[in-house]
């Protein structure tokens, strides 16, 4: 098959690209607007490929959108291009609306345009997979059941809200034109090559430098976390055989506090043999309590019964196994992010 990704230099679409190309033979045709986010060192695993093509493209610019299409003629297209930092979208919310609304609208309607005009197979095979989060379903409290397909949108942060709003887009670009859509609702990722303002990889780098990690509260608040490698997995088993028009939750059934993620992080630092900051006894020394984030989920949980049973997908990475991998990825590749920071 042949994918169009977008925002295929972050770090889920990277992923993603690394699995189509190395372990699927598919060819891709990404194209991102390089933003703070966007990296394309994260693709040089993949870049001297025949099966894979880049271009520098904002979603938001039909004219360069309708132009890639054209040319590349994609099977399917995977949505992830996105504006998708929470404190980013309080501080300055104008870009979220702008990528993930407006921009999401204007690909869904290139993307209509395409595909309106194919004919037999290559129509009928033709599929959108847009990416969306668990945080469009907002917050959970401890007893609460996990979020499913079927769960109320109640988006509390800009972030979210922005995404909830391109997931309504989505869904009805497929019920008013008829476009083969798919939406999937993920819980948090970690691995190798994540933007260091996201929690795993911020507390691996400012441990190694000795500086404080700051936690947000009392870091009790509940996230559940998959590899960003079973996620990847995930996103190829919908677009290959999810059903047109379905939703599906994508999740690790790994659900804990952000203030033992940050312990675990410390005790695998504390097991590796590399020197310590200078002065430093231990790692959890260095945690500081900060004021909380404003509008703060409290937990996020997601049900992945339905991908499961239907696509046979769930995740393979054990926590503690991923985790410690990507401890030490960071370690070894600090060519990646330290010009990021
Ligand atoms: P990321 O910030 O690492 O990557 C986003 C990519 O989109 C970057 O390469 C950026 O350059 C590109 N981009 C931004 N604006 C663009 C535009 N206007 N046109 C073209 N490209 C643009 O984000 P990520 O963590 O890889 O997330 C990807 C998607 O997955 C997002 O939609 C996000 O909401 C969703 N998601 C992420 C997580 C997570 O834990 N990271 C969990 C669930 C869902």
């Amino acid at each position: 098959m042949k994918f169009l990704i977008t925002g295929g230099a972050g770090f889920i679409g990277s992923a993603v690209i690394r699995h189509l190309i190395n372990d699927s033979g598919h060819e891709v045709i990404n194209i991102d607007k390089l933003t703070y986010s966007g990296n394309l060192d994260s693709l040089k695993d993949v870049e001297k490929s025949e099966l894979y093509s880049f271009r520098e493209v904002d979603i938001c610019d039909s004219d360069q959108v309708r132009r890639v299409i054209d040319y590349c003629r994609p099977d399917a297209v995977m949505n992830l291009a996105a504006e998708s930092c929470v404190d980013r979208s309080i501080v300055d919310p104008s870009k979220f609306i702008q990528t993930n609304i407006v921009g999401t609208f204007s690909l869904l309607e290139e993307v209509r345009n395409y595909w309106v005009k194919l004919e037999g197979g290559k129509k009928d095979k033709f599929r959108f997979l847009h990416i969306s989060t668990d945080e469009v379903f907002g917050s959970l409290c401890t007893q609460e059941e996990p979020f499913n397909e079927g769960s109320h949108y109640i988006p509390n942060s800009p972030y979210s809200a922005s995404k909830a709003c391109s997931d309504h887009l989505v869904r009805s670009w497929g019920k008013t034109y008829g476009l083969p859509v798919l939406i999937t609702h993920c819980s948090n990722n970690y691995g190798p090559y994540q933007f260091p303002e996201k929690l795993i990889p911020l507390i691996i780098i400012k441990a190694m430098r000795g500086e404080n990690f700051p936690i947000y509260g009392d870091g009790i608040q509940v996230r559940d976390w998959l590899h960003v490698n079973d996620h990847s997995k995930a996103l190829v088993a919908v677009a290959e055989k999810g059903r047109v028009g379905e939703s599906y939750m994508i999740g690790g059934n790994n659900e804990k506090r952000n203030i033992d993620v940050v312990r675990d992080i410390c005790e695998i630092l504390e097991g590796f043999e590399i020197p310590k900051p200078k002065g430093l006894k231990k790692y959890t020394d260095l945690i500081d309590f900060v004021e909380d984030r404003k509008a703060h989920d409290f937990r996020y949980g997601v049900d992945v019964n339905k991908i499961k049973n239907e696509l046979g997908w769930q995740p393979s990475i054990s926590f503690s196994i991923g985790l410690k991998e990507t401890v030490s990825w960071y370690i070894s590749n600090e060519w990646w992010w330290e010009r990021l920071i």
